[in-house]
């Protein structure tokens, strides 16, 4: 039976990708030794290295003056990382989800923080818009798709100060206007390679601004000055970011990758609001996560939770179950999730429709 991966994380990644990852790590480049035998510092991956950080920069549009690294500790470790490097005196955070919260608590270690608008009241199940923002933040810290909550920011927010964006789930998917960001990064374990490896764009100018000692594993300088080679980086998963970003690039670039992002959650958000048993768990349509959609039963089917669980797994949908948190369901549809995989999904609500 063929399986639909709609995990959210480790999640699906293109096939072609996967493949060319398993043929480095047989025999890398044809030199008779795996891609994770051989030195990160070798004549061999040096160029991988390079043409990874290059892609980034040439896939997002990143303008001159920003830094790319792959470093290790996942999205959480930039949780501290980015307030020891930013925070001067004061920082802004949005409360969107638990992930932000998380953010949030890591930055107040450093300094002043601002939580400038929250949707945890509502459990989340809205974007916070039309906020003030004071004018004297060292930054604004937004996560820009909330996989947890399937809500996600379309758009770079338009704020008087500077942005950093936790962008681990939506990276890629669209187009994004790095100029207003002083940092964006994420877990690459999503829309960029397999867990392991943390992407980090950043502005170099802004380094250096706080005066408090920072541990040199910790500050982005060191990593910056090395080539984000200070110390072994996670070769392998450099190696799948590598060959991922080669694949959107061939695939027409983030411009086509949000255009397939759109198709896909039409067809998906559109069943769900069409048969009878569903209905989204985000309140407002503009909110609406391309990456994650999430779903339940109606309060009057919500017995058929288990039972729809069960019938959908069936027929090879893997990993919708929501997060605890949500409950109910989760369809993740990152970049290499099909069209096709989409319309399986809704065969399937259809088919459990008719038979209720
Ligand atoms: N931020 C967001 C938006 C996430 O979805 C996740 C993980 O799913 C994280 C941060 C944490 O990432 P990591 O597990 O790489 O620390």
């Amino acid at each position: 039976m063929k399986k639909y991966n709609f995990g959210a994380g480790p999640c699906i990644l293109p096939r072609e990708v996967i493949e060319k990852t398993a043929s480095a790590i047989l025999d890398f480049n044809g030199i008779g030794l795996s891609i994770a035998e051989i030195s990160h510092r070798s004549k061999d991956f040096q160029p991988v290295m390079d043409e990874a950080m290059a892609l980034v920069k040439e896939v997002l549009n990143v303008p001159e003056g920003y830094s790319v690294l792959f470093l290790g500790g996942g999205a959480s470790l930039e949780f501290c990382m980015i307030p020891f490097n930013f925070l001067v005196k004061k920082a802004g955070y949005l409360n969107t989800g638990v992930w932000a919260k998380k953010a949030m608590k890591e930055a107040k270690l450093f300094g002043e923080v601002v939580e400038v608008a929250s949707s945890a009241g509502e459990n989340y199940t809205y974007l916070p818009k039309n906020f003030d923002v004071p004018t004297d933040l060292d930054y604004l810290h937004v996560t820009t798709n909330n996989t947890i909550y399937g809500t996600e920011y379309h758009k770079d927010l338009d704020v008087p100060v500077r942005l950093i964006g936790d962008m681990s789930s939506d990276i890629f998917s669209r187009p994004v206007d790095v100029s207003k960001y002083d940092c964006i990064y994420g877990g690459a374990q999503k829309n960029l390679s397999m867990a392991g490896v943390t992407f980090i764009i950043i502005k170099d100018d802004v380094l250096g601004r706080v005066q408090r000692e920072i541990p040199t594993m910790l500050d982005y300088r060191t990593h910056i000055k090395k080539g984000s080679m200070f110390n072994t980086p996670p070769v392998v998963p450099i190696y799948t970011a590598l060959e991922n970003l080669r694949w959107i690039k061939a695939n027409g670039g983030v411009e086509a990758m949000e255009k397939l992002a759109k198709e896909r959650a039409d067809i998906v958000y559109g069943e769900i609001d069409r048969n009878k048993l569903f209905r989204g768990t985000v309140k407002c349509e503009e909110d609406r996560s391309y990456m994650n959609i999430c779903f339940v039963l109606n309060d009057e089917y919500a017995e058929l939770q288990d039972e729809f669980f069960k019938f959908a797994t069936e027929r090879g949908m893997v990993g919708i179950k929501g997060h605890r948190d949500v409950g109910g369901f989760r369809a993740s549809c990152y970049n290499a999730m099909t069209v096709e995989g989409c319309k399986a999904l809704v065969e399937t609500m259809k088919e459990f429709e008719a038979r209720h």
